[in-house]
């Protein structure tokens, strides 16, 4: 199968010389729900910016849709059909709900209405408030108001950076329900979670980054039972065996 997209050797970073991103290997295939995990300042962020155009590779190669991408700009990715969902500042704060929808909708080419009644059917919350600033929405709200607004694009790749960063449990679980019914719609999700365990239960296929590499990958039952990769993302304290 050919993947959707395809990060290969990728060295990027934010100051000259200095790369964050040390020849990184990811990919994503259409459909799939794949999780990034690892600790603080593995790269998780910055691999999700490289994908997206916000930070151009210094060598190596980003694949979407069997063409290459490094070097183009978000606004370029975008028409291709893939969307990002920041860790924080994902909404403005002083639109309305509504407003932030047609936003994430201005370069659409067919109804703006039928796409925004779509996303208030995946999140009734976001009808109620359709009127309401944004800034004044709780941390869920929001949440689901950012990836609505990056739906309005109906895109076929759909990378959220810590969706659940900052929810109390109950939202947590509920953001991810969300995650679970867009992918079922068909569309591709790269999820970066700190929420480790969650993540890769219902994952697909999941990525450990550490220090700029992908550490280890395999699917998220296989990370799961990984006893080192317990140890060291997931809480668990392995006893060995006497
Ligand atoms: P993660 O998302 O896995 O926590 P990040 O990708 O945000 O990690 O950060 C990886 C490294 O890049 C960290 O050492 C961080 O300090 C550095 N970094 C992140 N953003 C910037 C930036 N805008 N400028 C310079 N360094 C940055
Ligand atoms: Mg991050």
């Amino acid at each position: 199968m050919n993947h959707l997209l395809t990060v290969k050797d990728v060295y990027a970073g934010y100051i000259k010389g200095l790369y964050i991103l040390q020849g990184i290997n990811f990919h994503i295939n259409p459909g799939e729900l794949v999780a990034v995990i690892g600790p603080n300042g593995a790269g998780k962020s910055t691999l999700a910016k490289a994908i997206f155009g916000l930070l151009t590779p210094s060598s190596g190669e980003i694949n979407f849709k069997g063409e290459s991408i490094g070097g183009l700009k978000p606004n370029e990715i975008v028409q291709r059909g893939m969307c990002y969902v920041p860790q924080i500042s994902n909404v403005f704060a002083a639109l309305s709900v509504e407003e932030n929808l047609e936003m994430g909708g201005f370069i659409c080419k067919g109804s703006l209405n039928a796409l925004k009644d779509k996303i208030y059917t995946m999140f009734p919350v976001l009808a109620q408030r359709r009127r309401q600033k944004a800034g004044t929405l709780s941390g869920g709200e929001r949440q689901m108001l950012g990836m609505g607004r990056a739906l309005m694009l109906d895109p076929d790749l759909l990378i959220l950076d810590e969706p659940s960063a900052a929810l109390s449990p109950l939202l947590v679980n509920s953001v991810f329900e969300q995650i679970q019914a867009i992918n079922q719609t068909g569309k591709a999700i790269i999820l970066v979670e700190q929420n480790a365990r969650k993540a890769l239960e219902m994952a697909d296929r999941g990525y450990v980054l550490e220090n700029g590499v992908d550490r280890a990958t395999g699917s998220g039952k296989e990370l799961l039972d990984n006893p080192k990769i317990g140890e060291l993302y997931l809480g668990v304290a392995y006893q060995k065996e006497s």
